[in-house]
């Protein structure tokens, strides 16, 4: 079957009328990977990773930017715009360049992934860098767009949270149950906002009998919602969740109440010793914000907090590629010098 896309493929759970276009870039219909190795490390019955990064522009971004952009489309604007730690901005360019809309991105000043920003740049987008943080750069969007005929294409806007919670259906869909914990990392906190709400529609719709419980993580420099309060300066190598002041607050409080789930922080070194680790042993290459589900996992598993027959799913939200920088910076020495011979690479190979 040729894979239709998330507007088509899902549209009865989504807000589409006859007028909406039906845009695609072939978004969703993501691998749900067994993991080999970690699982034995996290001791639990099944542990399994939602490789997101392979969705077009390589982050789960594209699942609510096409139903925000066509809507966008569809009320006439001609202009989107967003605030992003770079992965919004490159699904929003692409996705607007594919309905035939102009995109402005505002990106706080170099803290934004090498890959991220070029795909901003190639898709034609003006791209603002706003000398400030990403909190800042939404507080400026959400202004312009209140006042100005331009479409908030940020997680703000609930048609990006509608196309997002399509990422639960495939997990239930592909695993063919609930997961017993869906685990996920946690930054302006839309995305755990949508798997609960896509969860929740299909337990109302009687179509699944349990809910899973959301267990969600941010890095420990840049947690409000462990903390219970913003973070002024967020702080973390996960640029894609490096902020202070989660626009979906109340979603993340209550995806996590109602589940019976919980939040936590995980350091940069368990964030990129995660990264190592799916890299290294699963052969998935993610960006530093998405190992963050996976060494949450990893350390509630050191705390025993899994009885062991669990199933568990840990959303890797975006590909290795968009940081390349900081993959190789961790690899540092790891390139060795070789003379342009047979003898010099047999020798330094040691056969
Ligand atoms: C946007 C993003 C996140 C954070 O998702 P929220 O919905 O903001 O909580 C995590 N990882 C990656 C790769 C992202 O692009």
């Amino acid at each position: 079957m040729r894979w239709p896309g998330i507007l088509e493929y899902f549209a009865e759970y989504l807000p589409l009328t006859g007028k909406t276009p039906l845009i695609t870039l072939q978004e969703g219909n993501t691998p749900l990977i067994a993991s080999s190795s970690l699982l034995k490390k996290a001791g639990v019955g099944g542990l399994f990773f939602k490789f997101e990064g392979m969705n077009p522009t390589g982050s789960f971004k594209d699942r609510g930017m096409v139903v925000a952009i066509a809507k966008a489309k569809e009320e006439g604007k001609e202009v989107v715009m967003c605030a992003s730690t770079g992965n919004t901005s490159a699904s929003a360019a692409a996705y607007a360049r594919r309905a035939g809309l102009s995109c402005v991105v505002l990106i706080p000043q170099g803290k934004i992934a090498l890959g991220k920003l070029s795909q901003a740049l190639m898709h034609g987008a003006r791209v603002l860098a706003v000398q400030g943080n990403f909190d800042q750069a939404l507080q400026v969007v959400r202004f312009i767009t209140s006042h100005y005929p331009v479409a908030l294409v940020n997680s703000l806007n609930p048609h990006r949270i509608e196309g997002q919670k399509t990422a639960s259906f495939e997990v239930v869909e592909w695993l063919g149950r609930v997961p017993d914990f869906l685990a996920l990392p946690v930054g302006n906190a839309g995305n755990i906002t949508a798997y609960w709400r896509g969860f929740k529609e299909l337990f109302e719709l009687k179509k699944i009998s349990v809910l899973p419980k959301m267990l969600g993580f941010q890095a420990a420099g840049a947690c409000p919602l462990v903390l219970g309060k913003p973070v002024e300066n967020p702080h973390t190598v996960a640029t894609a969740i490096r902020i202070g002041n989660p626009a979906s607050w109340k979603g993340a409080v209550a995806a996590k109440e109602e589940s019976g789930g919980l939040i936590d922080a995980v350091t940069d070194e368990e964030i990129l010793e995660a990264q190592r680790m799916l890299a290294e042993e699963e052969g998935i290459f993610v960006e530093p914000a998405s190992a963050a589900s996976v060494a949450g996992v990893l350390k509630k598993a050191r705390e025993g907090f899994f009885r062991g027959n669990e199933i568990v799913v840990c959303v890797l939200t975006g590909h290795g590629l968009k940081d390349p920088d900081i993959a190789v910076k961790q690899c540092e020495g790891r390139i060795e010098e070789v003379g342009a011979s047979v003898e010099e690479v047999v020798r330094v190979l040691g056969f």
